[in-house]
């Protein structure tokens, strides 16, 4: 079968591989929708993962059951399905003890997709444990909605979820890519009252105001803390989520959250050995200003409690969706535009 791979940091291409094998609890999957992802432009062109040699990119998709294993129960070859971009191993010994599923194997062991096995770029693809991992598509939802829940609508709900939102609190959201504008959209649905989104593309702006910012920072226009402290009177915000931008927006996130605030990051930082904390800001070690960072959960129930807030229309992923592409062979165009980011891209998608 055809796939579309990482041959070593910095190029990609088609390359041949074997159609996966189905253990007995696992599936293999057709896809019917995929999505490039930032992570997927950190890992080629940045070796943020180290490199990987003529491995299958992606990690976004919702597809077809082909096939299952002799153990699953609960989905059959046919079904329409959504796969998260995190499939954890559920049967471990860590997650007894209570270990985020996310991390069942080691750090970041959920993320298999495109990092520690082939991605789901390909003519078919490989699901652990399909009955903890998989979740229908629901009857009516499109294949634009449903290819954002695998990582857009779950990331960006997890940053608002390690910042803890709170009903009537100001909010600030760095970074309105998808991942960001998600954060906005959850971050609403979670109580904000005035929140503060930091970009500058001006769909990106547009849109976010259409998920509920009350505010928006341009990060070209100058330091986003003088811009928010000025905003809120010097106070600060006490929810700040990450969502985009270099190692220094977590510094910044340091100054803008108030004593006893939440930093919630789901931002990928590909570069440097170090992250910085500035010390007074933080309270000379004592400020109570927490600070979360999380992958973001995968797994079925994840996957069809994010369905749920769409199809009861709490929320639209589908204004993220700026191009769409038919067929697998686009999946290069799709991916340069992720490289590149134009002004008019939020997200692109590939109909397969
Ligand atoms: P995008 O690149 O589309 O968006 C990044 C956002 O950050 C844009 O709004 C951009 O502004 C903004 N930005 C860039 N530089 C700065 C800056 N200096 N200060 C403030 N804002 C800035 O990314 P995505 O939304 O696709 O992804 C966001 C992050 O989430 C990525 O790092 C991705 O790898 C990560 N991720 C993490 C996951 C997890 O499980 N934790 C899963 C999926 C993704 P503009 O472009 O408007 O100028
Ligand atoms: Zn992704």
């Amino acid at each position: 079968m055809r796939a579309f791979a990482m041959l070593k940091i910095g190029q990609t291409g088609w390359i041949q591989k074997e159609r996966p094998a189905c253990g007995p609890l696992d599936a293999i999957i057709k896809p019917l929708a995929l999505a490039p992802c930032t992570s997927d432009i950190h890992t080629v062109y940045e070796g943020a993962l180290g490199d990987r040699q003529n491995l299958t990119l992606g990690h976004e998709a919702v597809g077809v059951v082909d096939e299952v294993g002799s153990e699953v129960k609960d989905f059959k070859a046919g079904d329409r399905v959504i796969v998260p971009a995190i499939t954890p191993n559920w049967r471990t010994h860590a997650i007894e003890e209570g270990v985020p599923p996310q991390h069942s194997e080691g750090m970041l062991s959920g993320w298999k997709y495109s990092n520690i096995k082939d991605g789901v770029f390909a003519e078919y693809f490989h699901v652990n444990d399909a009955d903890m991992n998989l979740a229908l598509i629901p009857d009516g939802m499109t294949l634009e909605q449903a290819v954002m829940i695998p990582d857009m609508v779950t990331t960006g709900f997890h940053g608002v979820e390690l910042a803890k939102v709170e009903f009537g609190s100001t909010v600030v959201v760095i970074g309105i890519g998808p991942v960001g504008l998600m954060s906005v959209a959850g971050a609403v649905l979670r109580g904000a009252a005035r929140l503060f989104a930091v970009g500058s593309r001006p769909l990106c702006t547009e849109v976010a105001r259409k998920y509920g910012a009350t505010d928006i920072v341009n990060y070209k226009n100058g330091d986003i803390v003088k811009q928010i402290m000025d905003a809120t009177h010097g106070h600060g915000a006490d929810h700040v989520i990450i969502a985009g931008g270099p190692a220094e927006v977590l510094e910044q996130a340091i100054y803008i959250c108030k004593p006893g605030g939440v930093i919630g990051n789901v931002n990928y930082f590909g570069e440097g050995e170090f992250l910085r904390i500035p010390r007074e800001a933080w309270g000379v070690g004592m400020g109570h200003k927490q600070i979360n960072g999380g992958l973001t959960p995968g797994g079925r129930v994840r996957m069809e409690r994010m369905a749920s807030l769409v199809m009861n229309r709490r929320f639209d992923p589908a204004l993220l969706v700026t191009h769409k592409f038919h067929g697998l062979d686009r999946l290069e165009t799709g991916l340069e535009l992720m490289h590149h980011k134009p002004a008019d891209l939020i997200k692109p998608v590939i109909l397969v």
